[in-house]
């Protein structure tokens, strides 16, 4: 099964699942997903876009996305 551009491209520690095409923010994470070689779901795990992680874990991405937002917004009005 391969996946096609709307698969979420793991980046980083993340991994892709080929069978269901879920992308977890770990490898421990997605260790717990296949279990038996099947798909399963793992307790305490969150999906947002397409990416699998604890809602602390979300929180975090979110978190330090804005943070990248705003450095990126002060870099765009005059830095000296
Ligand atoms: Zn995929
Ligand atoms: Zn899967």
């Amino acid at each position: 099964m391969s996946c096609d551009e709307n698969c979420r491209k793991p980046i980083n520690r993340q991994a892709h699942c080929s069978v269901c095409h879920k992308t977890f923010t770990g490898a421990t994470w997605f260790d717990m997903h296949r279990i038996g070689g099947k798909c399963v779901e793992v307790a305490g795990l969150e999906g947002r876009d397409g990416l699998w992680a604890t809602p602390e874990s979300h929180a975090t991405r979110a978190r330090w996305a804005k943070h990248l937002r705003e450095l990126r917004a002060q870099k765009g009005t005059g830095e000296q």
